[in-house]
């Protein structure tokens, strides 16, 4: 049997040239390989999976590879030096995970192993994850060290907390910060793999799997792994993936959005019992409720596509809404997620929400009855609220919205 090598591992990076997303970092690096500029420590920050360790060791490689004889960006990772760091066995390249290792003790046994040269290749390199993890004295003990360590030696710290981590080390540091990878670059590379492991995956379903990594590469891959388990890469589309993920049927609730802005209270309810009765979790739904209400505002707004909705249905519920209605969808739908804390019924609290939706897409918004009561008036609107005698729009304001409350200045 072949063994299953997951996706992150079997497509991680081995020169920096072949990192996705960051395009900045990567040729300031380059950069300072090429002028031979590099520094005695490294920093870098991100969210998880955009890159920090796979860069960490393309630098550990680059430093020792044995194909050129300068410290290059784009390692061979053939030589025996680029193999072994590779696998995880090459003596001089140590990594530390500091969520275990945070106490000082720790540090002092790297900084005693300093004196010593490296055995094989022209650089010892410490990458240090998570390094915001370590105690204040690990820190300190670090720092003399970084300010000067001897010239074979080579700091790389990784962190996805910056704001931890003391300003003495930062400073001592040449820091590169990694972005999210943006949804297009990673629709890009996740194409990419399809193709290349002939996938049998939808172009929709990969924009999902993309839309849920948030711009995190592993989790992408995690992702598209996990679905390739799940359906035994036979015809993975966009409901494969939101079984994979635990998402709502997307078809089912678009239908749900549809019956909401038709005002449609019998028919949203029974879609929403079908999701529920299909595994849904009430918090779940208001979160993928939440997510058609942005992709709809963004949809109006910035005219963006979103493609990885249903067209027809999608294109349904935009005829039938504004950004002022939807824009009340979205505060409803998140002070619905508190409420439903607060029942032990979550499913309950959910179907009067949807109740609530349905029953408020049928009222005229706060603007469109202030547009109207704009133009009856010619423009002159009688919006005293200073005494008791407020004005008579302001009276018919509050008729239409009796939970509207006039706020003192
Ligand atoms: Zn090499």
């Amino acid at each position: 049997m072949i063994e299953y090598k997951v996706l992150s591992r079997k497509y991680r990076p081995k020169k920096l040239k072949e990192v996705i997303g960051q395009d900045f970092s990567v040729r300031t690096l380059t950069n300072a390989f090429a002028k031979e500029k590099l520094a005695h420590a490294f920093l870098f920050t991100g969210i998880r999976g955009v890159g920090k360790t796979t860069i960490a060791r393309i630098i550990a490689m680059g430093l020792n590879c044995e194909t050129e004889n300068k410290p290059t960006a784009n390692p061979c990772g053939i030589c025996s030096n680029c193999k072994a760091i590779l696998q995880d066995r090459y003596e001089d390249v140590l990594e530390i995970d500091a969520a275990s290792n945070t106490g000082v003790d720790d540090v002092r046994e790297i900084i005693s192993s300093l004196k010593y040269r490296p055995s094989k290749g022209s650089y010892k390199v410490f990458i240090i994850d998570e390094v915001h993890m370590l105690s204040n004295s690990a820190f300190n003990a670090l720092l003399k060290t970084i300010e000067e360590p001897p010239s074979f030696i080579k700091f790389i710290f990784c962190t996805t907390e910056m704001q931890k981590i003391p300003i003495t080390i930062v400073s001592r540091c040449q820091k590169y910060n990694l972005n999210r990878v943006t949804f297009a670059a990673l629709c890009n590379y996740l194409e990419n793999i399809v193709e290349l492991e002939k996938l049998d995956i939808s172009k929709e379903a990969i924009r999902v799997i993309a839309r849920n990594s948030e711009g995190s590469v592993r989790d992408s891959l995690t992702i598209l792994d996990q679905c390739i388990l799940s359906f035994n890469n036979e015809n993975i589309d966009v409901e494969s993936v939101n079984q994979t993920l635990g998402l709502t049927s997307q078809s089912f609730l678009l239908d749900l959005y549809i019956n909401i802005v038709n005002g449609d209270i019998i028919n949203a309810n029974k879609v929403l019992l079908n999701i529920y009765k299909n595994g849904g979790a009430p918090k779940q739904i208001i979160d993928d409720l939440l997510n058609v209400t942005y992709s709809l505002i963004s949809s109006i707004a910035a005219k963006k596509n979103m493609e990885i909705y249903e067209k027809e249905k999608f294109e349904k519920i935009i005829d039938k809404c504004d950004i002022p209605f939807l824009n009340q969808v979205w505060h409803m739908l998140l002070r619905g997620k508190d409420e439903i804390n607060k029942v032990s019924h979550q499913i309950e609290a959910l179907e009067i929400l949807i109740i609530r939706l349905a029953y408020s897409s049928q009222l005229p918004t706060l603007e469109t009855v202030v547009k109207k009561l704009k133009e009856d008036n010619n423009d002159e609107l009688s919006l005293n609220v200073k005494d008791k005698n407020i004005g008579n729009d302001i009276k018919k304001i509050l008729d239409a919205f009796p939970e509207g409350k006039i706020l003192k200045n």
